[in-house]
């Protein structure tokens, strides 16, 4: 462990600190998929492979560690998923968890200088990471990916589509990667027509969320249908088709999921339940 990451550790460790504790993607967590009731006894015998600073309100420290890929967890704890977490953890717990990973995936992709190669250290003011070789000086911010997902509307049908790994049946909204240089409403009408062949208008944002696998932000709008057949992207989508509102395709099974915000955003438009 290096030395920034062993202060870390001990502050960690001192009165009055919590710590969330991932095993890569995986969270410990109680029997009850709850926050762990021993992580301090754990954390000081495990050797953890990082420990940085999260933040927190006033008074509070808040750290995140990262233990080895073959760690066993503490007697009636286990680590699972942080993806099958984000339904039931509650909310306060769950920003932490999301930030916490983000964070520890900043830090191990960022040990070394992207502009000049030498070793960066941590500005825990900031949750920064700086250049050590003074000619350089470069300061390093956690990435953040941004990612569009539509619903794209036609009257009381919303088009959905599937790519060849969902399981067999599943349909979600639209997303993808918002290019260098593009605006998110530009990425909106790209992805939608390299996806489909199909053009949209009067865009509206809905709203954002983190999606921490590895980086994303969310970004969720609906667009109206403004023309065009439905042509299928060869390898990215298998199938994709307009669904009424009264007879919608089994979809993604997590409430926290942005395709699940905008469904439920149009199912209630249209009168009907929402799906969260
Ligand atoms: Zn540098």
């Amino acid at each position: 462990m290096r030395d920034d990451h062993s202060t870390f550790l001990s502050a960690a460790l001192g009165a009055g600190a919590d710590c969330l504790i991932f095993r890569g993607n995986q969270l410990l967590v109680d029997a009850a998929g709850g926050p762990p009731s021993v992580w301090r006894d754990y954390l000081a015998a495990v050797a953890p492979l990082r420990v940085i600073p999260t933040g927190g309100g006033p008074g509070e420290a808040c750290f995140v560690a990262e233990v080895a890929r073959e760690a066993e967890a503490p007697r009636d704890h286990e680590f699972r998923h942080l993806k099958g977490l984000l339904d039931t953890l509650p909310r306060a717990l769950r920003e932490r968890a999301v930030r916490s990973l983000e964070l520890l995936e900043f830090d191990r992709a960022h040990q070394y200088c992207g502009a000049c190669g030498s070793m960066t250290i941590l500005k825990p003011d900031m949750i920064a990471r700086v250049c050590t070789n003074d000619a350089c000086a470069r300061e390093h911010f956690p990435r953040v990916s941004p990612v569009v997902i539509m619903a794209v509307e036609r009257g009381p049908e919303i088009l959905l589509g599937r790519s060849p790994h969902f399981a067999p049946g599943l349909y979600s909204t639209l997303a993808g990667f918002v290019d260098a240089g593009e605006s998110a409403e530009d990425a909106v009408q790209r992805e939608v027509f390299e996806e489909t062949g199909l053009h949209v208008r009067n865009l509206r944002y809905v709203s954002s969320q983190p999606w921490p696998f590895p980086h994303a932000l969310m970004l969720g709008y609906r667009a109206e249908y403004a023309g065009g057949e439905i042509v299928c992207a060869v390898d990215e989508i298998e199938d994709a088709r307009f669904f009424h509102v009264d007879h919608l395709p089994p979809v993604f099974p997590m409430k926290y999921a942005m395709a699940s915000v905008l469904l439920d955003d149009f199912c209630k438009r249209h009168g009907r339940p929402g799906v969260l």
